[in-house]
Formats: C-alpha cells, sequence, structure tokens
C-alpha cells in the first residue's frame, strides 16, 4: 500500500518577533492522499499560508514530522528543500510572480533549469505545457501584453511543467474578477480530472466548493476536516 501523498503530523511553526514568539501552527496533522483536491480555508491570519509553505517545502516546521510522497522533508537544509520542491511541488500565487522581462515561454521552462534539460528540450516541455493551459498561441508574448487571467495561466503552465506530485496555490483567484476566476478554477477542475492532486487555499466559498475536500484552519489549529467529517456514521 502506498502512503497518502502528504502525511503532516503534530507540525508546530513558531515566528520570532522580537523577543517574543508567535505560534503561528499549534499541532496540525493532516494526511492528503494522492489525487485529491483539497481547499484549506479560514480566516485572515489563521495559518494557511504558513501550512502552505510548509506543504510546499518553502519553510520547515519548528517540530513535528512532515512525510512528502515517502520522503522525511522536516528536517533538510535548504539546498535539500530547494532539490525538493523542483521535483515534487508547482506554486501557483496569488499575484502570478512572473519574470517580466521574459517572454511566456521562458517563464514556464524556468523551472527546468535546474533539472539541467538542455534548451531544446526546456522549450518544447514549456510549451506542450502551456497548450495544456490554452495559451499555445502566446509563447513570445511577455506578461505585461496579457489579461491577468492569462498571466494566471502561464503560472499553472510553469508549475506543471515539471510534472510535480503536487499542485499548490495560495488564494490563486485572489487578484482575478469573478468570471476569469472561474475559468481559471475550471483548469484546477480539469488538471485534478487528469489525476493532478491540487491543494489550495481560498476564503471564497465559491472557489472551496470545486474541491472535493475542505479543511479549515483557525488560530493556527485544524477546526474542521469534511473529510473526516463524512468517514463519520450516520
Ligand atoms: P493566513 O494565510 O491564514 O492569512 P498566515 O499563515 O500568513 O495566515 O499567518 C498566520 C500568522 O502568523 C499571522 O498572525 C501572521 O502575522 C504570522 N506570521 C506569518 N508569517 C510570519 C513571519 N514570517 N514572521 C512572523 N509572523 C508571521
Ligand atoms: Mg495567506
Amino acid at each position: 500500500m502506498s502512503q497518502p501523498l502528504i502525511v503532516l503530523e503534530q507540525i508546530v511553526k513558531r515566528y520570532r518577533l522580537g523577543d517574543t514568539d508567535f505560534e503561528a501552527l499549534r499541532g496540525v496533522s493532516l494526511n492528503i492522499a494522492r489525487n485529491e483536491y483539497v481547499a484549506l480555508v479560514g480566516p485572515s491570519g489563521s495559518g494557511k499560508s504558513t501550512l502552505m509553505n510548509l506543504i510546499g517545502c518553502l519553510d520547515t516546521p519548528t517540530s513535528g514530522s512532515y512525510r512528502l510522497n515517502d520522503r522525511d522533508v522536516a528536517t533538510l537544509n535548504d539546498n535539500e528543500l530547494a532539490a525538493i520542491r523542483n521535483q515534487e511541488i508547482g506554486f501557483v500565487f496569488q499575484s502570478f510572480h512572473l519574470l517580466p522581462r521574459m517572454d511566456v515561454l521562458g517563464n514556464v521552462a524556468q523551472p527546468l533549469v535546474y533539472r539541467g534539460l538542455p534548451l531544446r528540450e526546456r522549450e518544447k516541455l514549456a510549451s506542450e505545457s502551456l497548450r495544456r493551459v490554452g495559451l499555445g498561441d502566446k509563447l513570445r508574448h511577455r506578461p505585461n501584453q496579457l489579461s491577468g487571467g492569462q498571466r494566471q495561466r502561464v503560472a499553472v503552465a510553469r508549475a506543471l511543467v515539471g510534472h510535480p506530485s503536487l499542485l499548490l496555490a495560495d488564494e490563486p483567484t485572489g487578484n482575478l474578477d469573478s468570471k476569469t476566476s472561474e475559468e481559471i478554477m475550471a483548469l484546477f477542475d480539469a488538471l485534478h480530472r487528469d489525476g493532478q492532486t491540487v491543494v489550495l487555499v481560498t476564503h471564497e466559498p465559491d472557489i472551496a466548493a470545486h474541491c472535493q475536500r475542505t479543511v479549515r484552519v483557525s488560530d493556527g489549529h485544524i477546526v474542521f476536516d469534511s473529510l473526516a467529517e463524512s468517514a463519520v456514521p450516520a
């Protein structure tokens, strides 16, 4: 039997603020299986981004254990984390984070530079990824020549280009109008149908409703998990 893709146990994350500590996560345990589609919800400041950053190996916990794809990642150093991120994680942010001087193809090919692939191969994979998000005709555009929704599609193509086991998105529709948000969510829905594991953060119920599972964070704790709820016999 394969383990869940994500196994978090008793995760604590403490930030140092001057001479006091602030506990942003206070003992979070969470399993996510392959091909789940999960929304992390909760009020502002509850710890959603902190949890996403740990899941995405952008940061490590103060204590607790984290196994991602059967590897212990809680205690890795920065270089090891960067390698895991490049192999396993595709990240989409609210504000797109594209490189303005680079064309769309170059932006999407960027993560493959760290894999040591030759330029032709990088561009081939990047153009395939862009076709997958419906932007096969925009390869040589610059980000500032695209709409917000198109820019977020580029960011999704970049997140997917290395075939990560996990697609993470922190408020991916936070900078988009409601119609464009629905287009981006339709894209996530399609990726999930194709087998992609997707975890996203949102505070909008309409967005969370796309996901199969909702996990609510409050004051650094998980206070609701629709999966646990549905597992309780009636
Ligand atoms: P959310 O994404 O749910 O709005 P965050 O995870 O960003 O919440 O933040 C949770 C809490 O941790 C907040 O009180 C925030 O101020 C604090 N926090 C987040 N990042 C840091 C940091 N780098 N240093 C100190 N405190 C932080
Ligand atoms: Mg946040």
